[in-house]
């Protein structure tokens, strides 16, 4: 038989290793939740939830056909060793996956295992991620040739009539009422995760919500209608960034190429650009990008960060988007960068830090781009302009009636005005006399402000960093797209 294991591309369309599968023998679809993962601190709840979700609806379009995905719990080779013996596996197809340290020392132990047992591994290459890439001259042009081919679409005729029969005994298998527990939603608030979803989202998005794109990307609220919303269903596979860029290109024929999805264009290539970086160096995942940084130490401020991480940080601003990233496992690109920036830059907190809560907490959280983002964000590769946010202002520019942060602050609803953005110039009486159960901000912000730029600035000198812009340059830089994310900050 063919094992087809299902990893982050949780789809049935364009979806190369499936499509390969199908060649007449019989097929064996597989999903493997692994406790090692769910026990990882990037992972929370949240994305298993969407995960169930996706393979409840996958499974809800093979029934028809006589198939399902088979959901198994346990080590994936465990599950793969009990089907090897009592089948003989004539290959294992996957896509490859640009993941954590976690997934890709998995992936090693797939890998002996299949060449212990001679079994081919087929991996296939996952969206625009060119895999043994040293630099990237020429990236971007196999980017559009990849993004330009026909979609993978499996010929479902192929599907041998029944799935066979298995069952397993190192691992266990999940019927589909556990799977169904798990896929509960918990709040309305939370994107679902599937194919239909996943198409919803992107027909309202270029039906009416792109309208207003461009103008709504650092906007906490209007960011939330007017971006496309798109990310956990790209980070989870529901749907591939081929299909999304070619369903782009229709727009843009059909309606012609408006400031919106030029805008809209360029994201796309930039979720490929960053996950290609983690790709050449995962070991960023642990050490700064620039290893010209790792000379230096930061003074770690432990209250500052556990007051970040709880969301009473005494920054409307900051505190606002902390929590509704918490809750609604979404935050707009400008409020993500500011929330790093304000805690690696202004409080003392650890980046590392800084990685997995937001990990935890972003449904779209795909490795690759996420710490690229935060090495960036934080000032760790030498190579990016730097913007040190200062949260008061950001409040003000992007939330100028305080909207957003009354909705997710509730304690300071009381205030009117523009104080709710600075409510320790409250005088005494006036906070005594609203009875304000929010903290004092836990940094003179000013302050802080002056004393990271100066640091940045003189770090950035740094011959041993200077050295190394030149190879982190060569290794991650498409020349053009350098350009553009260096001029946008984006
Ligand atoms: C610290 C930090 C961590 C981040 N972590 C993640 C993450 O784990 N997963 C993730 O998908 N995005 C991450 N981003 C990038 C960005 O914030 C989100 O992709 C975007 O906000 C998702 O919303 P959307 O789908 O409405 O985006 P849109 O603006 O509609 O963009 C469309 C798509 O383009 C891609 N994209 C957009 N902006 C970026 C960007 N700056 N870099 C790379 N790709 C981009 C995403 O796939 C997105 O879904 C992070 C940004 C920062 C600053």
């Amino acid at each position: 038989m063919q094992v087809v294991w299902f990893k982050r591309d949780l789809r049935l369309e364009d979806h190369a290793p499936l499509r390969t599968a199908l060649n007449g023998a019989p097929v064996l679809l597989l999903y493997v939740f692994e406790p090692e993962l769910w026990r990882d601190s990037h992972y929370s709840e949240r994305h298993w939830r969407f995960v169930a979700q996706s393979l409840l609806e996958m499974n809800e379009r093979l029934e028809p056909l006589g198939h399902r995905v088979r959901i198994i719990e346990g080590s994936v080779v465990d599950a793969l060793s009990d089907i090897a013996e009592q089948n003989t596996i004539r290959a294992l197809y996957s896509y490859e996956e640009t993941g954590l340290r976690q997934t890709y020392d998995r992936d090693l132990a797939v890998a002996r295992w299949c060449q212990e047992k001679g079994i081919p591994w087929h991996e296939f290459q996952s969206n625009g991620v060119q895999r043994g890439r040293t630099h990237r001259r020429g990236w971007g042009k196999a980017w559009h040739q990849f993004m330009a081919r026909a979609t993978d679409n499996p010929v479902w005729a192929a599907l041998p009539s029944a799935e066979p029969k298995l069952t397993f005994e190192r691992v266990e298998e999940w019927g589909a009422e556990r799977l169904r527990r798990l896929a509960e939603p918990v709040s309305v608030l939370e994107q679902m995760g599937g194919v239909a979803q996943a198409k919803a989202v992107l027909d309202s998005f270029f039906g009416g919500r792109v309208h207003n794109y461009h103008r709504s990307l650092s906007k906490p609220t209007l960011s939330r209608k007017h971006c496309s919303r798109i990310s956990p269903y790209l980070a989870w596979g529901n749907v591939s960034v081929r299909q999304v860029y070619q369903r782009l290109l229709q727009e843009q024929t059909q309606h012609g190429k408006s400031r919106a999805l030029s805008a809209f264009n360029s994201r796309l290539h930039w979720h490929c650009h960053f996950i290609q970086k983690f790709e050449a160096e995962d070991r960023i995942e642990f050490e700064p990008m620039n290893s010209g940084y790792e000379q230096f130490d930061d003074p770690w401020d432990e209250l500052n960060e556990q007051a970040w991480i709880e969301g009473r940080t005494g920054l409307p601003y900051v505190d606002a988007c902390l929590r509704c990233v918490q809750q609604t496992g979404y935050l707009h690109f400008r409020g993500r960068a500011m929330l790093v920036s304000v805690l690696c830059h202004l409080l003392g907190g650890r980046w590392q830090v800084a990685a997995r809560h937001l990990a935890q907490w972003f449904l779209d959280f795909e490795p690759g781009i996420h710490y690229a983002q935060i090495q960036m964000q934080v000032g760790l590769t030498g190579i990016n302009t730097l913007r040190i946010y200062n949260p008061v202002k950001q409040g003000q520019d992007h939330d100028p009636d305080g909207v957003f942060i009354r909705k997710w602050v509730p304690e300071l609803r009381c205030l009117q005005g523009a104080i709710v953005h600075t409510p320790w110039l409250l005088g005494p009486i006036e906070r005594a006399s609203l009875e304000l159960d929010y903290p004092e901000p836990c940094v003179d912000v000013e302050e802080a402000h002056r004393a990271a730029r100066q640091t940045f600035w003189a770090r950035r000198q740094n011959p041993l960093v200077l050295q190394e812009v030149k190879r982190v340059l060569y290794r991650h830089v498409e020349q053009d797209a350098f350009r553009t994310v260096s001029r946008s900050r984006r």
